[in-house]
């Protein structure tokens, strides 16, 4: 932020797919990557004379995602008709809700990652359910509609301006796609569209109360667009204010490219949308019963992992948001420790670095990337009973994420196996001791430096394969004999 005297005011409006296997309002797959036009009907073309139907499996998801979120589920709410004109809108509106959505109030609680730190909440205004538009492609000159997406169901998550930073707004929409990803309602893809976000964005000076003339920022679909673009917008209000000029009230692109937001033509957006209430659906009635099934039904969320790890592992804050910011990630410490760590802290890390560093060198999924979190499991257990080295475990852990092979066997294969046999090492001490008597006797005349010397000898007769800690001591009670 280039002056600190001002604060940035942001809220959020997050659009998300949920993951239905078909529409919201009719029979067609909402699967993505199929042919242009593939997934399409009567219904979603927008065809006259057709009937929406609700997608049930659509409004659970929805009132899932409410309940995560802490949202009163409202027991009536209402489909709206939002008019507006585009290609990629046959029917010439969107089934949208507008004055009674489906979830009001609740928030989201930020990780805190330090000790202590308290949790920052970022209040919601509401949830609502959507269906999505289709898709225009203009390319070799010619302008294309797809309507694939058209009727995809998705939810739009509106915060409160609670977010005072693009660092929060980043840490805001992580935690969110990780609620979301661990209650199964959304794979969060943004580059297949499935999370995308509009800004608000204005300033004050620190300590007013009132709130500043805001832009809107449209359209953003990935996390790093988010940030910056809101960085950038920052500082261009402050810019504008602190040369005594004035915000325009406007709603603004990013330009990924030049780095840059820019004001829409005002052609590209009308605000008179029309709402009414959508004559071809009834109210949506959701009975509490529903409700508190659902509720009970719930996975465990983040926030709830998290705080389990804390209190029950003993991990740190820091590492208990690493490991929840992504379900799998969550899941594969888990099960790593159902091999029978003891060590929770060192499967931690393990994670952290290791497990977290193939899966971004790959650049894929970490089901594809790394080996079976069993057998990562499996592999610190050896270095927890001392029969590798946590350097052994990395090179065989190199290897298991390419071969696919297990713990045993690939420490086997590549002879990682360290000797903790007293006889054996008692037998190189020796030897080593045998062939360096000046140097022992240096030490025992109290060169202490020197027994890091002995250790590298003992090492090296025994290929580098010598428990270090046996090796230690069986060699200082030899030493000092
Ligand atoms: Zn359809």
């Amino acid at each position: 932020m280039s002056d600190n005297a001002y604060e940035a005011i942001i809220g959020l409006e997050v659009h998300t797919h949920l993951m239905t296997r078909s529409k919201l309002f009719c029979g067609c797959s909402a699967g993505f990557g199929a042919g242009p036009n593939e997934n399409v009907c009567p219904v979603c073309m927008g065809m006259p004379g057709v009937l929406p139907v609700l997608n049930r499996h659509a409004v659970e998801l929805a009132i899932r995602a409410g309940l995560a979120a802490h949202c009163e589920i409202a027991p009536e709410s209402i489909f709206d008709r939002k008019s507006y004109f585009y290609p990629d809108l046959p029917k010439g509106y969107q089934i949208s809700q507008y004055e009674l959505p489906l979830c009001k109030g609740g928030y989201i609680e930020l990780p805190a990652h330090s000790e202590g730190a308290e949790p920052r909440r970022i209040r919601l205004t509401r949830i609502h359910m959507e269906e999505d538009a289709g898709k225009n492609i203009h390319e070799s000159g010619a302008s294309l509609v797809d309507f694939n997406r058209s009727g995809v169901p998705l939810v739009e998550i509106v915060s409160e301006p609670d977010i005072r930073s693009a660092d929060e707004a980043g840490a805001y929409l992580r935690e969110l796609r990780s609620i979301l990803r661990y209650i199964e309602a959304s794979d969060g893809k943004m580059e297949e569209g499935g999370l995308r976000c509009d800004v608000n964005v204005s300033v004050r000076k620190r300590g007013a109360a009132e709130f500043g003339v805001k832009t809107e920022i449209k359209n953003l679909n990935s996390f790093r667009f988010v940030e910056k673009a809101i960085e950038h917008e920052v500082a261009r209000q402050i810019d504008i204010l602190e040369a005594g000029g004035r915000i325009a009230q406007e709603t603004h692109l990013w330009d990924p490219v030049r780095e840059v937001t820019r004001p829409m033509r005002s052609k590209e957006f009308a605000n008179d949308y029309r709402y009414f209430p959508e004559p071809d659906l009834p109210p949506l009635r959701v009975p509490p019963d529903l409700v508190e099934a659902i509720k009970t039904a719930m996975p465990e969320l983040p926030a709830d992992q998290r705080a389990r790890f804390v209190r029950e592992l003993g991990l740190t804050a820091y590492e208990a948001a690493v490991l929840t910011q992504d379900r799998d990630l969550g899941a594969y410490f888990e099960t790593m420790l159902a091999a029978g760590l003891k060590n929770h802290r060192t499967a931690a890390n393990w994670v952290m670095t290791e497990v977290l560093r193939v899966v971004n060198e790959a650049a894929r999924p970490l089901a594809d990337a790394a080996p079976l979190a069993i057998e990562s499991g499996e592999l610190l257990k050896l270095v927890e009973t001392g029969a590798i080295s946590l350097n052994a475990a990395k090179t065989a852990f190199a290897a298991m994420c390419k071969s696919g092979k297990g713990a045993d066997a690939t420490v086997a294969e590549l002879g990682l196996a360290q000797v903790s046999d007293e006889g054996a090492i008692a037998a190189a001490c020796d030897q080593v001791i045998a062939a360096e008597a000046a140097k022992v006797a240096e030490y025992r005349g109290g060169r202490d430096k020197l027994f890091g010397f002995f250790v590298g000898q003992v090492m090296k007769a025994m290929g580098g394969k010598g428990n270090p800690k046996v090796v230690n001591e069986i060699l200082k009670r030899k030493l000092s004999g």
